[in-house]
């Protein structure tokens, strides 16, 4: 079986339109609205020949209990279940609690994890992308999900680290 990547990260942050630039159609669902639910989260994507079978752990972000506790035991099973990890983070929003909730879970779980920031629409936004290597995983990947900028870059990365 292909090496399995889960897709995690805050509501909204574009894990979704990600997902669709990886796998190059427009499956996965992106709305405007955070937390929209849908049946299919698991996607198979290739790069360079390389297999790779991705995640997206969108849908279950409008559980009851509160947000940041559900995307924490979300994305924990979905990552346990997993070869590797892609955490998006809104490049335009910086680093927030959230975001280091889930580095926290992370680092329990102990996946290899590719930093992602997204919605670097154009080259304006350099400081934006170094205030993400305060979560402490390292070099974090600049993308546009949206436009495909840095998408090839980041692909490169994440069949190297799976
Ligand atoms: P998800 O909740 O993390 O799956 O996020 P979605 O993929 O549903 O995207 C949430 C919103 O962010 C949508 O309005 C997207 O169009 C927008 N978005 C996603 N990627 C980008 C990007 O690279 N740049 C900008 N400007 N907006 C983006
Ligand atoms: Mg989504």
């Amino acid at each position: 079986a292909p090496p399995v990547l889960a897709v995690v990260g805050r509501p909204n942050v574009g894990k979704s339109t990600l997902v669709n630039r990886i796998i190059g159609r427009r499956e996965a669902v992106v709305e405007d609205t955070p937390g929209v639910t849908r049946d299919r989260v698991s996607y198979d994507a290739e790069w360079n020949g390389r297999l790779f079978r991705l995640v997206d752990t969108g849908g279950w972000e409008l559980e009851a209990r509160g947000l940041d506790r559900s995307v924490a035991e979300q994305a924990e099973l979905a990552v346990q279940e997993a070869d590797g990890v892609m955490l998006v983070v809104d490049a335009k929003v910086g680093p927030t609690s959230t975001d280091e909730q889930l580095v926290r879970v992370l680092r329990r779980v102990g996946r290899p994890v590719v930093l992602v920031a997204n919605k670097v629409d154009d080259s304006g936004q350099a400081a934006d992308v170094a205030a993400l290597w305060s979560l402490g995983l390292g070099e974090p990947h600049p993308v546009s999900a949206l436009h495909g900028r840095g998408s090839g870059d980041l692909l490169d990365a994440i069949v190297t680290m799976l």
